[in-house]
């Protein structure tokens, strides 16, 4: 029997980017949140000396205990899903900062073209350019509407970067100027010149300077220290929950943040949220949380198993194509690449940052022509410098034994000489990639798991095999001795793919039957409840998605606000 605590006016589920920011924004209004995080509290000092690549990057010790909780996986509707046992894709963040303690920092804002993708497609190409089973649609707000919540997300941040024209209009400029460059992203950068591309260094939240952010929060540079991806930052300099928007909510006195406490479900009356169910992961006891909102902000993944647990919202059902939680499930493409070796060049590949790159913008969204192509959006095409680690880096060039002293002696002479031109591509949802609740394996609580059904679609094929001619191109432009390019995406393989943005399954629009949630990203079948997160994304573009997420969490932040002095649907 769960103990029953006091009602109080807003309750948020996970304390990542989302929670962090819903959080400072309600307290800073001096409305009392709790937060409710299933993982433990963390701080800078936590990781003071803390390079080490086995504990954090191969045994993962940041990301959610997939002995307790994981994600079922099939590659379609004819297979069984079996459970993610081990991390290759997909690692979820767990504990207070969430997945913004171990991210890179790659932080861009989607493009114009993003939020209207549906009709800027219509309008350009004729309808039906991907055929039915592509539900695009646009998000039902538009890029001029996102820019100010943007800016408040760079600004909380202290985003360092250079504006790219094509990229939509800014208001401001970064809050701090571009990384450093590195020989080989000046390598990538004069070669993608001479072809008549206009490259920029990634938008960064590692910091390029010290900074001191509009909520009185000062952070020291960047130290290129490379243990940034998987890894929290002991400097303060990678731009995390725990660092910025957290700080600020505990500092008003606004903030009741109980971590090891796992929200099970949503109460409600079919209608409205009235509080959440969650276990004390320490004690095991249960307790009930009344509340006036729910915010919902565990994660693209659990926000929709949250719902489908809670039997809020309708389910999607792929065979009628009716319903809406689980809907739109999109991931991305970084099959298409140029593995380039040299002979006579070493480079220091060992020093890096996680958001640490140059890329060109000239095949991203619809900046080329896709009138005779299989496909729509496409690619950043990048060289980064993220820092290698011993461990996990022993590239050598195709057709070299994957073990034994020929492996050895490869893997030893091209360990400073060798860097990929890459690629990160959008992914289209499909009517058959869809998330929903596993029907036979449960988590430590009892709780069905989260089934995924997805693979690549020819759509997603298509731009992997456009998009590698043009990484080889840069690859011959750059001279290097040996090129191994990729042109295939294979199936695919949730133990092997590396890329970790995922997007949708609770997606926004202004239609209550294609959407589940508003643009302030309000529940349209239970007004009290907020879905905040990429699980909003009605598709996946070929940027990173934190930017995105972030700002929607500003916009999410005021329609909470407005919910609790006007009540009601917003829109
Ligand atoms: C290795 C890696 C690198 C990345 N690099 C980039 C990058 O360069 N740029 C970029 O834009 N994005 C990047 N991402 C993605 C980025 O980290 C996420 O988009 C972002 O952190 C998501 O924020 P969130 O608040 O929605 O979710 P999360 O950060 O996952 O936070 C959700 C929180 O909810 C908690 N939670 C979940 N379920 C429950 C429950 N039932 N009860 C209570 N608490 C719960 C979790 O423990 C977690 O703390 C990266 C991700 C990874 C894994
Ligand atoms: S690379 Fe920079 S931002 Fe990343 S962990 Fe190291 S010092 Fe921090």
């Amino acid at each position: 029997m769960a103990t029953k605590l006091p009602k109080v006016p807003v309750v948020v589920v996970g304390m990542g980017w989302a929670g962090g920011i819903v959080s400072a924004e309600l307290t800073k209004a001096g409305i009392p949140v709790v937060g409710l995080e299933r993982g433990k509290d963390r701080k800078t000092s936590d990781y003071l000396m803390a390079h080490d690549e086995l504990r954090y990057q191969h045994r993962e010790e940041l990301m959610q205990d997939l002995s307790k909780e994981t994600i079922t996986h099939r590659n379609n509707e004819k297979m069984r899903a079996l459970p993610m046992r081990d991390y290759g894709t997909f690692i979820v963040g767990d504990g207070v900062g969430g997945a913004g303690s171990h991210w890179n920092g790659q932080t861009y804002r989607f493009l114009p073209y993003d939020f209207e993708i549906k009709s800027m497609t219509d309008e350009k190409y004729g309808p039906g350019k991907l055929g039915a089973d592509y539900p695009i649609q646009d998000w039902g707000l538009t890029y001029d509407e996102m820019e100010p919540y943007y800016d408040t997300f760079e600004k909380m941040a202290g985003i360092s970067g250079e504006t790219v024209e094509s990229y939509g209009k800014r208001s401001n400029p970064y809050p701090t100027g571009p990384m450093l460059k590195t020989p080989i992203m000046k390598m990538f950068e004069e070669a993608t010149k001479n072809l008549g591309y206009t490259p920029y260094v990634l938008p960064s939240a590692n910091l390029s300077e010290a900074y001191e952010n509009p909520d009185g929060i000062s952070r020291g540079a960047c130290q290129y220290c490379a243990f940034c991806e998987n890894f929290g930052c002991e400097y303060g300099a990678k731009a995390d929950p725990a660092v910025t928007v957290i700080p600020v909510a505990k500092d008003t006195g606004q903030l009741d943040l109980r971590t090891h406490s796992n929200v099970t479900e949503i109460l409600n009356d079919g209608t409205k949220a009235t509080g959440v169910l969650y276990i004390d992961m320490i004690t095991g006891e249960e307790f009930e949380q009344p509340a006036e909102v729910v915010v919902v902000t565990s994660y693209v993944f659990n926000n929709v198993r949250l719902l489908l647990n809670s039997g809020l919202g309708k389910p999607y059902d792929s065979k009628s194509n009716t319903g809406v939680i689980g809907k739109n499930y999109a991931y991305q493409v970084s099959s298409a690449s140029s593995m380039m070796f040299f002979e006579d060049q070493e480079f220091n590949l060992y020093g890096g940052a996680g958001a640490l790159g140059i890329e060109i913008p000239e095949y991203v969204g619809d900046n080329f022509d896709h009138s005779d192509l299989k496909f729509i959006h496409g690619a950043g095409i990048r060289v980064t410098q993220y820092g290698n680690r011993p461990i996990a880096n022993n590239v050598v060039p195709k057709g070299t034994p994957a073990w034994g002293a020929e492996f050895k002696s490869q893997s030893i002479k091209y360990s400073n000489s060798f860097f990929p031109v890459k690629s990160q591509g959008a992914s289209m949802p499909y009517r058959y990639n869809y998330l929903d609740l596993d029907p036979t394996y449960k988590d430590a609580y009892g709780k069905p798991l989260l089934r995924m059904t997805f693979d690549y679609t020819e759509h997603d094929r298509e731009l992997v095999k456009y998009i590698s001619q043009k990484t080889h191109e840069i690859a011959e432009e750059i001279g290097a001795d040996i090129i191994d390019t990729n042109d295939t995406q294979n199936d695919f393989n949730v133990n092997k793919d590396t890329n970790t943005h995922n997007t949708g399954g609770v997606i926004m629009g202004t239609d209550p039957e294609t959407s589940a949630v508003n643009t302030y990203l309000q529940m349209w079948d239970a007004d009290n409840v907020f879905v905040v997160g990429a699980s909003a994304f009605p598709h996946n573009s070929s940027f990173n998605p934190t930017g995105t997420l972030g700002a929607l969490s500003y916009r999410a932040s005021e329609g909470i606000q407005r919910y609790l002095d006007e009540g009601g649907s917003l829109v």
